[in-house]
């Protein structure tokens, strides 16, 4: 194996490791299974050890990608103001409703915006 191999190998293994870090698993592992037997033999022990979804859904969370709904604890969409699993009300962005504050320092009442 010339240096021209022994760089495809690093490379494969690299990305056995790469595999298994997308499928939640740890990556060093995987990199030194494919470094030491076969980078073949490491995909085959990454695929068929099963994804680690506790750490994919937590990696999502942190990654702002999704939130977890305080009701069921599923994931849904950052944005989504009603839980697609259980139907919970989750809390969101309120828009302010843009109230002015007129000259003796209170803010408009309610009854204000039906007077306009
Ligand atoms: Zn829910």
């Amino acid at each position: 194996m010339g240096f021209t191999g022994f760089l495809l190998w690093i490379f494969l293994c690299v990305i056995v490791a790469v595999i298994a870090k997308n499928r939640g698993r740890s990556s060093f592992p995987a990199f030194l299974i494919s470094f030491a037997f076969s980078p073949l033999v490491g995909l085959i022990v990454v695929l068929v050890s099963s994804k680690n979804q506790a750490r994919l859904d937590n990696r999502a969370v942190r990654a702002g990608k999704a939130k977890r709904c305080p009701r069921c604890a599923e994931l849904v969409k950052p944005k989504a103001l009603v839980c697609k699993h259980c139907g919970n009300n989750l809390p969101g962005e309120v828009k302010a409703v843009n109230l002015k504050p007129i000259s003796n320092g209170r803010v408009y009442e309610a009854d204000d915006f039906h007077k306009q």
